[in-house]
């Protein structure tokens, strides 16, 4: 089954003769389970399509289905809720909140919802991700790598239906970064999420199921379980 899609989505930024078609009628589904990277040049569209995708940005024309709630209709109040309650967000700068330690981190989405922890869940991703003798860290005291894991905790404690995830390994070493790719591929294992990952990497994208190319807004190439020879 479909979680994530978007159906001849059109983003126009700007009006006139400057204006800019970033997507360009995308229509493509991301099955629930799955780990999709989407590659494609620089300004080809990648991180409007991921915006769209998780309701942090408005679509011009299309649909932005997430698990059938078409989030081009949704007013802002309604979007935040469901990129707090549904989606969980990675970034290339892990972008934790420096003056709280690693734990207090992982529990900000929860305590943002209102929700309380979900104790065994909690223990296996913190288990699964070895940042157990971490946790009162404060991120100023850990390697981009273990910064990047408590990130990726933090976005997973909510047990969210779909992972947003761009450029995760961006700012990480080779090692680091398969950790957090392998990672990346256990959550979607053991607890059935769809992680969407936008990559320029290669090496990255070779850890997903499937990649979705990208060129100038539009769909370029469907690509199942692929190899480097052929992505890169
Ligand atoms: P990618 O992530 O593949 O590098 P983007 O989605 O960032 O591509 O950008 C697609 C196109 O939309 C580019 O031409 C870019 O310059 C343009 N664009 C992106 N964001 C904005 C914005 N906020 N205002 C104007 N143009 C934008
Ligand atoms: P609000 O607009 O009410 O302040 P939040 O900032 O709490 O909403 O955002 C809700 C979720 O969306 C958070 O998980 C946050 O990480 C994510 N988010 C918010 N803004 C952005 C953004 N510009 N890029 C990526 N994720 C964002």
């Amino acid at each position: 089954t479909t979680a994530v899609a978007a159906v001849d989505l059109v983003k126009v930024y700007g009006t006139g003769a400057t204006a800019v078609r970033a997507l360009d009628g995308v229509t493509v589904g991301f099955g629930r389970a799955a780990f999709t990277a989407i590659m494609g040049p620089s300004g080809s569209g990648k991180s409007t399509l991921m915006h769209c995708l998780a309701g942090l940005d408005t679509a011009t024309s299309g649909q932005a289905l997430l698990g059938g709630t078409d989030l081009t209709r949704q007013p802002d109040r309604v979007l935040t809720r469901v990129r707090r309650e549904r989606i969980g967000f990675v970034f290339q700068s892990f972008n934790l909140l420096p003056q709280l330690t690693a734990e207090q981190n992982i529990r900000l989405p929860l305590d943002l919802a209102g929700r309380a922890p979900d104790p065994a869940l909690s223990a296996r991703v913190v288990e699964v991700l070895g940042i157990g003798d971490r946790l009162r860290h404060r991120p100023s005291e850990l390697s981009g790598g273990q910064q990047q894991r408590i990130a990726l905790a933090r976005a997973l404690v909510t047990a969210p239906e779909v992972v947003f995830a761009d450029e995760p390994t961006g700012n990480l070493d080779s090692h680091s970064g398969a950790e957090v790719l392998s990672f990346l591929r256990t959550s979607v294992r053991e607890w059935g999420q769809t992680v969407v990952m936008v990559t320029h990497d290669p090496a990255a994208a070779a850890y997903a199921d499937r990649v979705v190319l990208l060129a100038d807004g539009r769909i370029a190439g469907d690509l199942d379980r692929p190899d480097r020879a052929t992505i890169s």
